[in-house]
Parts: C-alpha cells; sequence; structure tokens
C-alpha cells in the first residue's frame, strides 16, 4: 500500500506513465487476494480494518459497452486506497442507485463513449435529484464534455455533478470532494465554472445562424455525374467473411490510437522514441505484441464480417436501395441529414451524404455498400478471466488490442472493397500509412459518427446485411454494437466522398427527418439531441407533431414509404 502511495505519486506528477500504475496496481491487487484471508482473520480478531479513503460506484450507462476507460479509472482510484464498486456495462439509472444506496457510497460515476449515453447521464442526474441522493455524480468517457455536462446533465440535480476529463483527473476530484477542508470551496468553484460555462453558451446559441431545409438543399453539392460512373460490385446483396485471418489483420492495426488509449500522447512509432513517454511506451508496446502473438496463434478470437452492395440512388436527402437492377422494388432506405449551417455567401456546400449518390432522375445507375465487422465476440470471455485473476493489466490490455483488430478488420474490407469486391479502384496500392490517412478513394462513414449522427439508421443497416445471423453482432437500445470490438459502415465510392459534420440542425429538418422515418418528431429529437440547433422544450405543438408523423409506432427499421 506504501509503494501504490509513492505510485499515485509519481503518476500525479507526470513521472509515471499510466500502464506501470495499473501494472504495478497488479501487484497490490493480486497481493492483496493473497493476503485477504489473513487480514479477514486479524479483523474478527478485532484488528482495525485498513483506512479506505472513500468509496465510489462505477458504471457504463444503459446501452453502451465500452468500458476501457472507467476500467482504468476504477484501477487508478483503486491504487489510491479508494473503495470501488463496479456493476460493469449496460446499467440502468435503477440499478445504479439501488446499488448506492446498498453499498451506501460516497459517490458515483458513470461513463459512456456513444451520443445516445448523454442522455441516460441526463435521465439519471433528474432521477438521482427525484429520489432526494445527496452525493457526487461523476461524469466520464468520449462523447461527454465539460459543457455538456454543465448545460444539461448539471441543473437535474442539486448535489455536485462533475465532469472528469480522463483518469489522472479522477483521484483529484475524489479526494477534494472528499476533504472537510477543500470541499466547499472546491464545489463552490466547479458551480461558477459551470455557471460561466451555461452563460457563455447561452450567449453564444443565438449565434449559430442557420438556414431553412429548403436553402441548404438548394445549397448541396452537385457532381457531375456524366463525368463519374461506378462500375457495377463483383456481386449484389451480401456476402459473409467467417473467422478471417488473424495473421492478416495484424499488418493492418493503427497504432497511434493503442497508444491514447493508454493515455500516452503522440504518433507512433515516434512515440517509441520519445524522450519523456518512450520507455513505457516501448514496454507497452512490447507486451502489446507479445499478447498479439497468443491472439494469432493460439487463435483466441474469431473475426466475422459482412459485406453488402445494393443498386441505389439518391431520393432527396436519403439513399434508396433496390433489390435488383430494375431499380423498380426499393429494398430500404437510408436516410440522411444534411448541414445547415450558414458559410459566407453559401460558398461552401450544404453537404448530405446522398449528395455522393446519383440522384434517382440524373439517370445514372449508382450503387451504395455497407458494413458490420467483429474482432469476435471471445473478447467477453477472455476478460472476464483476466477478470478474475485480478489482472486489470491484462484485461485493458486485450480489449484495447481486441478494438484495434476490429479497426484493422475494418480498414482491411475496406481495402478489399474498393480493389475487389466492388472493385472500383482495382490499381490501389497504398502502404499502411496511406490507408490510415485515408488516402484512398471513396468514404466508409459510421453512423453514429459526423456525416451521419443518427445512431438508429445501424437498425436499418443491419436489417439488410442481417447483420446479427452473419456476424454475431447486435445493438443495444442504444444502438451500441454488441461485442464493443465492432466497427459499421456505408461505403460511397465516388471520388469526392468526403467526411465532414452535419452540426446543428433545425426542427424543419427534424420534422422532415421524422416524417421520412416514419417515426415522431420527439423520437428523433431524443436520437439527435447532441445535434439540435433548438430547445426541444420551446415548441408547444408536440403532440399535433407526433401526429402528423404518419406511422408513429413504427419501428425504425425499413422504411418503404418513399417510392420512386
Ligand atoms: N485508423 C482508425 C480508424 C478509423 S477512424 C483506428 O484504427 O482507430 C476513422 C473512421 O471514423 C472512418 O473510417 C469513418 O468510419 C469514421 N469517421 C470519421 N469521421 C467521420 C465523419 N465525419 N462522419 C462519419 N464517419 C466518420
Amino acid at each position: 500500500m506504501d509503494g501504490m502511495n509513492i505510485v499515485g505519486d509519481l503518476f500525479g506528477s507526470g513521472k509515471m506513465f499510466l500502464p506501470q500504475v495499473v501494472k504495478s496496481a497488479r501487484v497490490m491487487k493480486q497481493a492483496v487476494a493473497y493476503l485477504t484471508p489473513y487480514m479477514e482473520t486479524e479483523r474478527a480478531a478485532g484488528d482495525r480494518a485498513s483506512a479506505v479513503n472513500g468509496k465510489i460506484l462505477l458504471a457504463t450507462v444503459k446501452g453502451d459497452v465500452h468500458d476501457i476507460g472507467k476500467n482504468i479509472v476504477g484501477v487508478v482510484l483503486q491504487c489510491n486506497s479508494y473503495d470501488v464498486v463496479d456493476l460493469g456495462v449496460m446499467v440502468s439509472a435503477d440499478r445504479i442507485l439501488a446499488t448506492a444506496r446498498e453499498e451506501n457510497v460516497d459517490m458515483i460515476g458513470v461513463s459512456g463513449l456513444i451520443t445516445p449515453s448523454l442522455d441516460e447521464m441526463v435521465g439519471l442526474a433528474h432521477e438521482m435529484r427525484r429520489q432526494q441522493f445527496n452525493i457526487p455524480l461523476l461524469i466520464g468517457g468520449a462523447t461527454t464534455s465539460r459543457l455538456h455536462t454543465a448545460v444539461k446533465i448539471a441543473p437535474n440535480y442539486d448535489a455536485p455533478v462533475i465532469h472528469v476529463n480522463d483518469a489522472s483527473k479522477a483521484v483529484g476530484v475524489m479526494s477534494n470532494l472528499l476533504s472537510e477542508k477543500v470541499r466547499d470551496e472546491f464545489v463552490a468553484s466547479i458551480k461558477s465554472e459551470y455557471e460561466n460555462a451555461r452563460e457563455t453558451h447561452a450567449g453564444s446559441g443565438r449565434q449559430s445562424k442557420r438556414q431553412t431545409l429548403a436553402g441548404a438543399r438548394a445549397n448541396k453539392a452537385t457532381m457531375d455525374w456524366s463525368d463519374y460512373r461506378a462500375p457495377v460490385p463483383s456481386f449484389l446483396g451480401t456476402r459473409v467473411f467467417e473467422d478471417y485471418d488473424l495473421e492478416e489483420l495484424r499488418n493492418f492495426i493503427d497504432w497511434t490510437p493503442f497508444f491514447r488509449t493508454w493515455e500516452l500522447a503522440g504518433k507512433f512509432p515516434n512515440i517509441l522514441q520519445d524522450d519523456i513517454v518512450g520507455e513505457a511506451a516501448r514496454d507497452l508496446y512490447g507486451d502489446a505484441q507479445e499478447m498479439l502473438d497468443w491472439i494469432v496463434t493460439d487463435k483466441w478470437l474469431t473475426p466475422r464480417a459482412v459485406v453488402g452492395f445494393w443498386p441505389a440512388n439518391a431520393v432527396g436527402d436519403d439513399i434508396m436501395l433496390y433489390r435488383d437492377e430494375y431499380r423498380h422494388m426499393p429494398l430500404s432506405s437510408i436516410h440522411m441529414l444534411r448541414q445547415q449551417m450558414v458559410r459566407g455567401n453559401n460558398a461552401r456546400p450544404n453537404f448530405g451524404l446522398s449528395d455522393f449518390v446519383a440522384p434517382a432522375d440524373s439517370g445514372a445507375r449508382d450503387y451504395f455498400g455497407g458494413f458490420v465487422v467483429t474482432a469476435g465476440a471471445e473478447i467477453d470471455a477472455i476478460a472476464a478471466r483476466y477478470e478474475k485473476d485480478n489482472d486489470d493489466y491484462n484485461e485493458i490490455l486485450v480489449k484495447a488490442l481486441a478494438d484495434r483488430l476490429a479497426e484493422a478488420f475494418a480498414e482491411r474490407m475496406h481495402q478489399r472493397v474498393r480493389t475487389e469486391l466492388w472493385g472500383y479502384a482495382p490499381e490501389e496500392d497504398l502502404s499502411n500509412e496511406a490507408l490510415i490517412a485515408g488516402e484512398y478513394q471513396g468514404i466508409r462513414p459510421a453512423p453514429g459518427y459526423p456525416a451521419c449522427p443518427d445512431h438508429t439508421e445501424k437498425m436499418t443497416l443491419f436489417d439488410i446485411l442481417d447483420a446479427e445471423a452473419a456476424t454475431g453482432v447486435s445493438l443495444t437500445e442504444s444502438c451500441a454494437m454488441w461485442p464493443p470490438p465492432s466497427v459499421a459502415g456505408f461505403y460511397f465510392s465516388h471520388p469526392e466522398a468526403r467526411y465532414f459534420g452535419v452540426g446543428r440542425i433545425e426542427r424543419d429538418q427534424v420534422e422532415d427527418y421524422a416524417r421520412r422515418k416514419g417515426i415522431d418528431v420527439e423520437t428523433v429529437e431524443r436520437w439527435l439531441a447532441p445535434n439540435l440547433n433548438y430547445n426541444p422544450d420551446d415548441y408547444t405543438d408536440r403532440d399535433a407533431a407526433a401526429k402528423l408523423a404518419t406511422h408513429s409506432h413504427k419501428p425504425a427499421l425499413l422504411d418503404t414509404s418513399v417510392i420512386v
């Protein structure tokens, strides 16, 4: 325990790095596990229990499956003698609050990676007020932010709600909150900081001018469809890839995000020679290579993929997929959103992804693709084994590597799509660096990401790919993919296809979009909450709007309401 205090201090002062801390924690945890029976005997004999600084409940919110960051926070807190009750992933607000009562914790920390999780956190804060909790709520995870915490979460709860940027900040926040001496001052300073953030935000909101959906459409990106014609893919419909070669995928790994997961900043491979983090990065990389050897030779994972191509044309802002080349029978519609920001004199187009598919009235036969890949469902059991052994280091390592393999799989399949399966760039020959930099023709935007921020379009994608049967990947109620090391996306072949952010949209588009999807406006507003340029509560005609949407009880799956 004394040793861990030194590790904690060195980490806090930037002289030790996360992988080393987590490895040290493993020594401590395994030693503690060995000693626990003896300590309990002593405790029963009346000895004083070892001092614990405080107790926190950690969970990844309902609908979300990502837990690497949360697990890191848990380890770092345990290193600093905090008691951690970790409820794992996909945990409902009810379970979080019931356990918080039972375990009598000092605070709750929740994590989430995808945008629908933000709404879960708002709901949790609300529920904490309703159930008259008064312990602090800590917010963390990739989509969370100080601004969102201040503007959307904190106003729902009276006790402190604090955004924790990364694992290294968690100890400071927790110790401040538990220290009688600094607590009041700390809470007051966060409160005024968040108050300022809310005011600045309210002020800037009025300036974020948007144009009408009609105006944005008039300024869409136009392509010359006589200039570019996508070739016919080598197959139409879907193809399943079972038990993909791990050795092949290994070569396509992008290592930079791997180091970022471990809070080591820098670009691979230079990071290995970095003056400050180089040694920690080299050790970590060595451990990663060794584990990859086991993963590949002992076949720990079974990567699976499904890829599909369909005849397609743009119909308005949607992409219509057809059952066959006659293009009479719609298979499904992929609903896309369009930028509504005003830039200069509309000098730049207001992009929507449908701009990169030939419109139905252009006469051009275009195609569109989609995919789901996973590194393998075995990851869950492998990670659980390490967890049981009190080996957080290898648990986090194997999960991070599975994530890397899933991204590598997406990269490799995309390359095969361009050169062979769709075959629109057969001569392409790019290095791994060039692939990572995206120096190829076409894009593979992921639903839930900035160009197509609606996660529910994954339901359509999974449906037309029959992805669950093909790959074993399923969607949670927030449209997160299970198992976590999975990637999904759409394929666009057009040379001018590019990534962009839809940004904030207005109510006219939300209404139009709800109509196109056949769901009610309120549901769209819930899924697209981070993208709204207005406050839904300002609209009093919600019931009327809900009635306007024709099939309000139809799930957001197949929409055949738009017929060419
Ligand atoms: N090399 C990275 C993986 C790619 S990240 C890694 O190993 O982690 C880039 C991916 O994110 C893209 O391929 C695309 O699927 C998605 N993406 C990035 N920007 C996007 C945007 N604006 N809209 C939609 N998807 C986007």
